[in-house]
């Protein structure tokens, strides 16, 4: 399967080169040449298949000969190590809990697809590859455990200190092997634009620098699994399905896109998100203007510009009109968010954190259009690590899972760097 950038046609590759390089060198985001529908027979069979056959259908054709079937089953079943639950949580509205992994966050199932797709294609040679992410919470975690000893490829995660939670701290800090934390004097934007940096720098051209978050093709395809299990589970009720995505760079929802166009029937996405707001305001007004992000309380989805929305429009072939039919966006503010969570707890029981909350509210609001439809949200963290509004706000106690306890014992070791130097350096010596 080859891919293309979206910012020239023309500069076509391979799968592999795509995972190794990341972001194309003419800086465009990959996207697939072609989607092909799967057949009718998969999906009036989905129900009597595994979490893996499903998964290894819907990848195959993205992957291509490059990794023959037997290594491609292995990537798919050490990716999906674990459990995908949709509970429901009220008539018509089921909760589908991404974050039953190493890391309890969804971006788990990414991470270590893609870090294995890596090893696959280092297998024989001796080069070495090097993965670079700045993270402001979750991405670092995920990628750190998702990555860690996997042959061939170095781990280098910059975070800004004091700024990420002590848990996803530790997540980062305490794996030590082939993964290096580096504690950068700043804020999130300082990583991020020192990342940028060094991806453009010509004397880190030997280091073969790779990016881990969505822009990755490897890390962003995955996640179309979800779409299909939840599809497994609430295909026998017989009614269109409605999907809320909470959204932060929109890799997660334009992923369930990618489902829907190999055939998958869901009726409508919605992409919901917090006071960042550029994609609902776009769906609007028709006028895409990003704005600096701001903080809220579901940091995982401050982000201003979403990186993956130029996919969505590829998909939709810039059609405002076509892409309106499939897709609502709604952005919620941080007390719309605090007041759900408490309201879900008292009428449900169930124990929402923020960012599932805002899919939560999203998925409501879609469901008000409809009769006799059915729908879920994306839960993409555990509450446990947004305990601090999770806890006093609803005046409870969470037990802590064993993923995190297996964390919190454990020292930190980090580097702390101020400026791009210091980067440079650090990767230099690895
Ligand atoms: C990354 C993340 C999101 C946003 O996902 P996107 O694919 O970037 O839209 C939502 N919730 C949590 C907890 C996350 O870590």
């Amino acid at each position: 399967m080859n891919y293309y950038s979206l910012n020239n046609k023309s500069n076509k590759v391979s799968f592999q080169e795509a995972v190794i390089q990341g972001l194309a060198p003419d800086n465009g985001l990959y996207f697939p040449e072609t989607i092909t529908q799967l057949p009718q027979s998969f999906f009036d069979e989905i129900e009597n298949l595994s979490n893996e056959e499903i998964a290894f259908e819907a990848i195959k054709q993205f992957v291509g000969n490059e990794i023959p079937e037997t290594g491609l089953k292995k990537i798919v079943s050490e990716t999906l190590s674990f459990d995908f639950p949709l509970v429901k949580i009220e008539e018509n509205v089921y909760s589908l809990e991404l974050f039953h992994g190493p890391t309890m966050a969804f971006k788990d199932v990414g991470a270590r697809f893609m870090s294995r797709c890596l090893a696959y294609f280092n297998k024989d040679k001796n080069q070495k590859n090097t993965v670079l992410v700045a993270t402001s919470g979750d991405t670092g975690g995920a990628v750190a455990s998702g990555f860690l000893n996997v042959k061939g490829v170095e781990v280098v995660i910059l975070y800004p200190s004091g700024k990420v939670s002590d848990i996803q701290e530790r997540q980062l800090t305490t794996l030590g092997q082939n993964v290096t934390a580096l504690e950068v004097d700043g804020v999130f934007d300082d990583c991020q634009d020192m990342v940028k940096k060094a991806f453009n720098d010509a004397n880190l051209k030997h280091k073969n620098l790779t990016s881990a978050n969505s822009i990755n093709i490897a890390r962003w395809l995955p996640q179309m699994f979800y779409f299909f299990f939840a599809y497994k589970e609430l295909k026998k009720f017989n009614k269109p399905i409605l999907v809320s995505c909470p959204s932060g760079n929109f890799g997660n929802i334009c992923a369930g896109i990618i489902a829907k166009k190999l055939g998958l029937p869901l009726a409508h996405f919605v992409a919901s998100t917090n006071e960042n707001d550029t994609v609902p305001r776009f769906l609007e007004n028709g006028i895409y203007n990003p704005k600096p992000s701001v903080a809220t309380i579901s940091n995982a989805m401050d982000v201003g510009n979403p990186s993956n929305f130029i996919r969505i429009q590829e998909l939709y072939n810039n059609d405002l009109e076509a892409f309106k039919k499939d897709f609502s966006s709604y952005s919620f503010s941080d007390e719309e968010t605090k007041f759900i969570i408490k309201n879900i707890y008292i009428n449900s029981g169930y124990v929402a954190e923020p960012h599932g909350a805002i899919g939560y509210l999203g998925l409501k609001k879609e469901l008000q259009n409809y009769n006799d439809v059915i729908g879920f949200f994306l839960e993409t963290a555990h509450p446990i690590k947004f305990l601090d509004v999770v806890e006093p706000f609803l005046n409870i106690k969470l037990e802590i899972p064993k993923q995190i306890e297996s964390v919190l014992n454990k020292e930190k070791i980090s580097i702390k760097i101020k400026t791009y130097d210091d980067l440079k350096d650090n990767l230099m010596i690895l």
